[in-house]
């Protein structure tokens, strides 16, 4: 196949962000291998599409804030409507334990500029979203600002972009191997299609980095997480524009998209199968009762279960992103880890690491804390959401 400058291994929202960034840097000669036959069935064409700033770390908090200044520009940059919908983020707390996590997150937040961020009483939440059983539940948080974005338009939208500064995507071309020269650099990334000469490799396989990781010998923290999801048939039993709500001690949350009612409720994943994406009939009872007894009127709903679907997520140990070079290898450099916030932190992800790529540092935000060698140095962030 023929040489390029930056090989981008993966054609999800964070490889399409890359590529494209570094393309509005002026970076030519860029490829994108995937080996799916087309966009979308990694797991961007999984998430369910939430937007949210109530993060529990600085760090987290700049993403989603930068990423949403470019969310605003993004139908202007890329020609794509992401979707954005500021319908909200309502966490529900049902102790005092909880309540005090969401008010040290909302410290952080506000320090960070997300002012619009505050504590709801059950009063507030009543008007915010009167379908929710209130027993129970002692306070919560609430944003306006966050809420909901379209993955796959975002995916389309930085490929689409991408395309017209000349990056090229080839579908269907597996990358098997990455050769190292005796300094360390990646030379060739080996391909389903043939070897490619490469001065720069993105890692941007998703739940799949680690073994991307392990082609160059590099021992990447990212694990797959399977994430299921109950899909209601089409009903208007709640509002298209209800905040996603969630439950703060457990996960449990919902909302509504294309007119069913998603409902989640975060497990730990199919034993001694990490890569297992398929639907366990026994959540799907669990997550419904859960949603019965906390949406009373959800009763009424039915489950639709071939519209199920479950992904992955990909974990990184403090879950948090992966964005940098490592310093085992100078030319290879990760978009990984996201750990089930990829689609939101996408934009600003892809914008830092062209930073990284062409300018030697991240300069719009400071990302050390983001540095794939904090594992080994043990510095790892510290966060203590349940999503
Ligand atoms: C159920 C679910 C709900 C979610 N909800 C949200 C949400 O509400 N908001 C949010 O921000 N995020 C959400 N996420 C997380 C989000 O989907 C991910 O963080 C994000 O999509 C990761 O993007 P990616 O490009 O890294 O991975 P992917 O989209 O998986 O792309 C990786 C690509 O790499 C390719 N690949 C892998 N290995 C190779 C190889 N060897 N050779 C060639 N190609 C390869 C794959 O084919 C794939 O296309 C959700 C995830 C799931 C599963």
């Amino acid at each position: 196949m023929k040489p390029a400058a930056v090989a981008v291994i993966g054609g999800g929202v964070m490889g399409a962000s890359a590529a494209d960034h570094l393309a509005a840097r002026g970076r030519r000669d860029i490829v994108i291998l995937d080996r799916a036959e087309g966009p979308g069935a990694g797991s961007t064409g999984r998430a369910t599409g939430g937007y949210r700033a109530q993060y529990g770390t600085p760090i987290n908090v700049r993403l989603s804030l930068l990423a949403r200044d470019k969310l605003l520009r993004f139908e202007e940059e890329t020609g794509v409507e992401p979707g954005y919908l500021r319908s909200g983020y309502l966490w529900l707390a049902v102790n005092q334990a909880e309540l005090a996590a969401l008010d040290a997150g909302r410290r952080v937040q506000h320090a960070e500029g997300l002012l619009e961020a505050a504590s709801v009483t059950p009063g507030e939440i009543a008007r915010l979203n009167p379908a929710i059983r209130l027993e129970g539940i002692v306070g919560g948080a609430y944003c306006p600002t966050d809420g909901f974005i379209r993955p796959l338009g975002i995916l389309e939208g930085y490929l689409a972009s991408a395309a017209r500064l000349g990056v090229r995507v080839e579908w269907g071309v597996e990358v098997t191997g990455l050769r190292r020269a005796d300094d360390g650099r990646i030379t060739e990334v080996g391909t389903s299609r043939g070897p490619i000469a490469v001065e720069t490799v993105v890692n941007a396989a998703g739940p799949w980095a680690a073994a991307v990781g392990e082609m160059a010998a590099i021992a990447l923290p990212v694990t797959p997480l399977r994430r299921q999801i109950a899909a209601t048939a089409p009903c208007d039993l709640l509002p298209a524009d209800m905040p996603m709500t969630i439950w703060a001690g457990d996960g449990f949350h919902l909302r509504v998209r294309d007119g069913r009612v998603l409902l989640l409720w975060p497990t730990p994943g199919a034993p001694g199968r990490p890569f297992d994406a398929s639907v366990d009939p026994a959540w799907i009872d669990a997550v419904t009762a859960m949603a019965h007894a906390r949406v009373p009127v959800l009763r009424k709903a039915v489950v639709d279960r071939a519209s199920c679907w479950a992904g992955l997520y990909e974990m990184s140990p403090d879950k948090h992103a992966i964005l940098g070079a490592g310093s085992e290898c100078s030319n290879l450099y990760f978009i990984n880890g996201a750990s089930g916030h990829g689609v939101m932190h996408a934009p600003a992800l892809g914008h830092l690491l062209a930073e990284i790529i062409c300018d030697g540092r991240a300069t719009t935000l400071d990302v050390r804390c983001l540095d794939p060698g904090r594992f080994a140095r043990g510095q790892l962030n510290v966060a203590g959401e349940v999503l």
